[in-house]
């Protein structure tokens, strides 16, 4: 079973979008909100990168 993929709109915040932008990859369809032929990314890629940052 693949993994959980979301895509850049399901994210408000700028930074996040223009992250999955660039490590992300075309997805037919995103698990979160359903959009299809979206840019997607793991949501474990987004865990990694934001736990060492000070946001809580
Ligand atoms: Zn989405």
């Amino acid at each position: 079973m693949r993994a959980y993929l979301c895509c850049m709109n399901c994210f408000n915040d700028i930074y996040l979008k223009k992250f999955i932008q660039d490590n992300g990859e075309l997805a037919d369809k995103c698990d979160f909100c359903s959009s299809e032929q979206s840019i997607c990314l793991e949501p474990s890629s987004l865990l990694e990168k934001f736990c060492n940052s000070p946001l809580k």
